[in-house]
């Protein structure tokens, strides 16, 4: 028996997915630049995804952008923000200091490139408040951004309430809504959102395909630079299966929103209320304002690491800290932030789910986690002298 509770760091396709890009790869392979027939089936197939996509967030279909993934989304996301900005002698961002290296690592780059970025403190249950964002804007404000939900601790934030401020004085607000995508109802028009990024592989897509979302009137800067695909905002032959794969699955988990939310949200509180039990454990994130599927503990006294290789040996696929970091020995920066202290940091746990898990998934992990947790404890010298 295999659990996959690693839904946060990628999805198993679905088969609308798969079935959406079969034919694409198969007998309608055009390009869709091409004028014959071929190509221009294949455009018509891009278009009609364009218009999929679209619905599924509330935007149209001209302010989608296709691009290679949520990591290229946020980077175009921030640059052009950045770029509008400048043009306007408006040089000042602001952030979180928990959003997704994607974004953190294209605020370093500005700022190197003489942007003053603010990331504001996370609270200790990993929440930012609108007062907090309402507080740093400044006329010289060029951008705010703020991801919707954290792909480590499952906060989810106040998006509306920021973009409604954003608006009200306007300042550019873009969301990196990868990890919300298909979990939560997103509306980029009632929800006052100028720029937002998505990712096929994290709600049962194909992996290396994602979308920007620019709002009309927003003008994208190209970090693609070649033909004259996306309007000429994002260069290279369009991922067309890819793109319909993702089109299929997003299309697809947005019209059983409530009823997976409602199916994964009951998993997981049987998961927290479980494994709250073990002792000198403690839940990571908004207990209340929380992703369905997210489940993230630190035990003190133990290696995440450790934890890991011996839930895999039980069948258990898990994460700890963000798949990103893992390899370096650093503790993850989202934990740091809420303020857990290095070592505890260090014994993170996340398992995160998705409607395909079931309660025997659930009674697995509940049955592995606190023995392996009570057996790495036994064994650690530091925990032992402790006691
Ligand atoms: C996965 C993820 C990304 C990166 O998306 P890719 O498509 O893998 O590049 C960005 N932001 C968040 C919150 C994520 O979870």
């Amino acid at each position: 028996m295999r659990v996959y509770a690693d839904n946060a760091a990628t999805t198993q396709m679905s088969e609308a997915a798969l079935a959406a890009m079969l034919p694409c790869l198969r007998e309608e392979y055009g390009n869709p630049s091409s004028l014959h027939s071929l190509g221009q089936k294949a455009a018509e197939i891009l278009w009609d995804s364009r218009e999929k996509v679209a619905a599924c967030i509330g935007a149209s279909p001209k302010e989608i952008y296709f691009t290679s993934g949520g990591s290229e989304a946020d980077n175009q996301a921030i640059i052009s923000a950045a770029r509008i900005g400048a043009e306007k002698g408006k040089r000042h961002i602001v952030s979180t200091s928990f959003e997704h290296h994607a974004v953190l690592h294209t605020l370093k780059a500005l700022e190197k490139a003489g942007f003053e970025v603010e990331l504001l403190p996370v609270g200790e249950i990993g929440n930012i408040t609108p007062d907090q964002v309402e507080a740093a804007i400044r006329p010289d404000t060029c951008l705010v951004t703020v991801m919707y939900a954290n792909n480590e601790i499952g906060s989810v934030l106040p998006v509306s309430e920021i973009g409604a401020i954003c608006r009200d004085k306007g300042v550019l607000f873009h969301t990196d809504a990868v990890q919300a995508a298909g979990h939560l109802p997103i509306d980029v028009s009632a929800q006052n959102i100028d720029l937002l990024s998505l990712s096929a592989h994290k709600f049962h897509g194909p992996k290396g395909v994602g979308v920007l979302y620019a709002r009309r009137g927003v003008r994208l800067t190209n970090v693609i630079n070649g033909g004259a695909q996306e309007r000429g905002k994002r260069a290279g032959t369009e991922n067309v299966a890819g793109i319909a794969g993702m089109a299929a699955a997003l299309e697809e988990a947005v019209s059983r929103l409530d009823e997976n939310a409602a199916k994964v949200t009951r998993l997981r509180d049987r998961l927290i209320e479980g494994l709250s039990q073990i002792p000198c454990s403690i839940l990571n994130g908004d207990p209340i304002k929380r992703l369905p599927g997210n489940v993230s503990f630190c035990f003190e006294g133990i290696e995440g690491e450790s934890l890991l290789l011996l839930l895999d040996a039980k069948g258990i696929c898990a994460s700890s800290g963000s798949a990103c970091t893992s390899g370096s020995l650093d503790p993850s920066h989202v934990l740091l932030a809420i303020g857990r202290p290095h070592e505890i940091a260090h014994g993170s746990l996340r398992l995160s789910l998705s409607e395909l898990n079931t309660d025997e998934d659930v009674d697995l992990i509940l049955a592995e986690v606190p023995r392996v947790v009570e057996y790495l404890r036994s064994i650690s010298p530091l925990w032992q002298e402790r006691r």
